[in-house]
């Protein structure tokens, strides 16, 4: 632990190392009250740290709950990632990516700009216009980031669509983005086995005609079908394709890409960001928050498929000017040491990642970590869902050595950036909290009536005043949008969803989310939508689906099932639902367990209540059940449950 480092309060926890304060990008708490006073102006500040064709007239204009910021500012998103580098790092490694198979490959910034602009006259070439959501479903490999970045380039949103979920999963998001090209793979490696990603695509597409291109990249070997007139390699086009491609003058307010959550209530949502804000926000968080330098190895663990990938692997950090490290294969391949060989090898120094991955490595054991040097770490980060406190002090004495900071990083794919977190060079971290929004963000805990809860009392995460990459709307469902983030309290509240309370210094505690979303070892994936599939089977009437705690995974599936009529209760059955599961959501959905029963727990409007059951699955008490249609179903389903272990 270092030395206090000037805040009054006398906050009993983990303070900067004076040696990293000193050296931070912010070390000046000050920081906080300037924000405060003058939000707008401290976000006009740091928007100067982007490069703009034209700056804005308007810093933001608040007509809740609609923001627009940065008004009548033209700039490129990728033109900011790639091309504002080239005068001082054009030979600076802008991305290092290692292959499960240990292959590596590495791109200048010069290089990642020529491959970028090719693939942009790929996409024009395909009729692709500014406007035009593209959908990109690849695994972590270099593409799919030089596929981001091409469609930021022409002004064509992407949609990136996680690898592992099913085809059926991609089928629905191209379908709600009206999306008429896809950028995909052959295949990609997992533990050494295929995944055949252009089947899954062939499979879950079939039903649907919108796409007209489909480009996929070479990277297995395994067999696949090309449907003539749609299909063609990367390679082969991109063979030939020009390197200079003009960006696109983007307002700011343009939408910069589509991102679908797991959705908790049917269909995923597709979340819209614009262009300025969310820059300037990415930028901004990056740099303050993972304190990056001109040195710094910066290895985010997440996939592209998901809102950190976009925000803390591509936007911000390649907007900065960083080297970002990106590995493509599972953390215990060959060995469960593999993580910490890539630290040890690529000098990394900067490691963010996730509480499920943490847990795992807690249980493997710190033998793996001994084997390596992973010295060059400065500070790490966390993300994705309550970091619990003995996991966060695992990682910080064994991963940190006791001396690299801690971020715990709370935020969502709705607020773009980071809302809550410490600055690593100034905030006193508490193992389990993520502490303090980062400056210009009001965020407060608020009970049913939106008044803020005392010290130590639950209530609901709210964020109190605008921010420039907050959500824009949910993709063609503006009422979703009102109803779902704007009408807990008032339309100028946003209900973030998340359980929290504050502590007696003010620290924030976040418990989790509110709502019924399953989280399988990072992976999340709502209740709902898998229920639906679920229902789709031939045997299936109805499906009631949670998650039970799990230490190492952070949930497993239980999945409550009633059968139709004629369908027969069986092992057999059991499996092939297992199955269906694997195959139509994702492997990572497999159920642990399938419970059939007669009757669900269901309220009078006929809602499943998944409290219900996830209290049951939990062997916890489920509260009261005088509004569910038939309350006798608890005992049979607690009874059927617990036989099971
Ligand atoms: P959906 O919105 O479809 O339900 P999701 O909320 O799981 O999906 P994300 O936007 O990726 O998808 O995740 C944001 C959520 O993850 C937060 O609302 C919170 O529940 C959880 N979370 C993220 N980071 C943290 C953190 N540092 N501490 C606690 N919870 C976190
Ligand atoms: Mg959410």
């Amino acid at each position: 632990m270092g030395e206090r480092t000037g805040s009054k309060k006398d906050i009993d926890g983990f303070r900067p190392p004076e040696d990293f304060s000193e050296n931070a990008v912010v070390n000046d708490p000050d920081i906080y009250r300037r924000a405060e006073e003058d939000p707008e102006g401290f976000w006009e500040e740091n928007a100067n740290n982007i490069y703009w064709y034209k700056k804005w007239d308007k810093v933001l204009e608040w007509e809740p709950p609609h923001s627009k910021w940065f008004l009548g500012g033209k700039l490129n998103a990728c033109y900011n990632c790639l091309d504002a580098n080239l005068d001082t790092r054009a030979d600076k490694a802008a991305l290092i990516w290692e292959s499960e198979d240990g292959d590596i490959r590495q791109y200048t910034y010069q290089e990642l700009l020529d491959e970028v602009c090719k693939l942009a006259n790929v996409l024009k070439d395909s009729g692709i216009r500014k406007g035009d959501i593209v959908t990109i479903y690849l695994p972590m490999i270099p593409e799919v980031i030089i596929s981001m970045l091409a469609c930021a380039r022409i002004g064509a949103p992407h949609s990136v669509v996680f690898a592992a979920f099913s085809g059926d999963s991609l089928a629905t998001r191209i379908s709600n983005a009206n999306s008429r090209l896809l950028i995909t793979c052959d295949g990609y490696a997992r533990r050494g086995k295929v995944v055949e990603q252009k089947n899954k695509v062939d499979d879950g597409i079939s039903s649907i005609e919108l796409l007209e291109r489909v480009i996929v990249v070479k990277n297995s070997d395994n067999d696949i079908s090309m449907k003539e007139g749609r299909d063609v390699w990367w390679h082969d086009v991109m063979n030939g394709s020009d390197i200079v491609c003009e960006p696109e003058i983007m307002d700011s307010e343009d939408m910069l890409f589509l991102m679908y959550t797991s959705g908790t209530t049917g269909k995923p949502k597709g979340i819209v960001h614009t262009t300025g804000g969310y820059m300037v926000a990415t930028n901004t968080t990056s740099r303050f928050v993972f304190d990056l330098k001109e040195d710094d190895i910066y290895w985010c663990t997440a996939d592209a498929g998901w809102i950190t990938g976009h925000s803390y692997i591509v936007y911000g950090p390649l907007s900065n000017g960083a080297t970002l490290l990106t590995y493509e294969g599972a953390p215990d391949y060959p060995e469960k040491d593999r993580y910490w060989d890539i630290i040890e090898r690529h000098k990394v120094t900067i490691l963010y990642t996730a509480p499920t991955a943490i847990r795992t490595f807690m249980k493997w054991g710190t033998s793996w970590l001994k084997m390596h040097d992973i010295s060059s770490l400065r500070l790490m980060g966390s993300v994705g869902e309550p970091i619990n406190p003995e996991a966060w002090k695992w990682y910080h004495e064994n991963v940190g050595m006791g001396k690299c900071p801690i971020v715990d990083t709370w935020w969502q794919t709705e607020t773009g950036m980071i809302m809550i977190s410490p600055l690593p060079g100034v905030t006193t971290t508490k193992p389990g909290s993520a502490t303090m929004p980062f400056p210009g963000i009001k965020a407060a805990v608020l009970d049913e009536k939106g008044n803020e809860t005392a010290p130590g009392e639950d209530g609901f995460l709210a964020i109190l005043e605008p921010w420039p990459s907050m959500v824009r709307t949910v993709f063609g469902n503006e009422e979703r949008f009102i109803e779902t983030y704007w009408s807990k309290w008032d339309n100028r509240t946003y209900f973030a969803g998340d359980g929290a309370k504050r502590d007696d210094d003010g620290y924030f505690w976040i418990i989790g989310r509110v709502d019924d979303v399953i989280k399988v070892a990072g992976h999340r994936i709502g209740s709902a939508e898998f229920e639906s599939i679920m229902v789709s089977h031939p045997s299936v009437a109805e499906a009631g689906v949670v998650g039970k705690e799990d230490e190492l995974r952070g949930e497993v599936i239980y999945c409550y099932v009633t059968l139709k009529t004629g369908a027969e209760e069986s092992e057999e059955l059991k499996k092939e639902l297992r199955g269906y599961a694997d195959k139509n959501i994702g492997p990572f959905a497999r159920p642990k367990q399938i419970i059939f029963s007669d009757d669900l727990p269901k309220t009078r409007s006929g809602k499943i209540m998944r409290r219900v059951l996830k209290a049951i699955a939990n062997n916890k008490d489920p509260g009261d059940v005088t509004t569910l249609q038939d309350p006798a179903v608890v005992d049979m389903l607690t009874e059927r449950t617990r036989e099971l272990e």
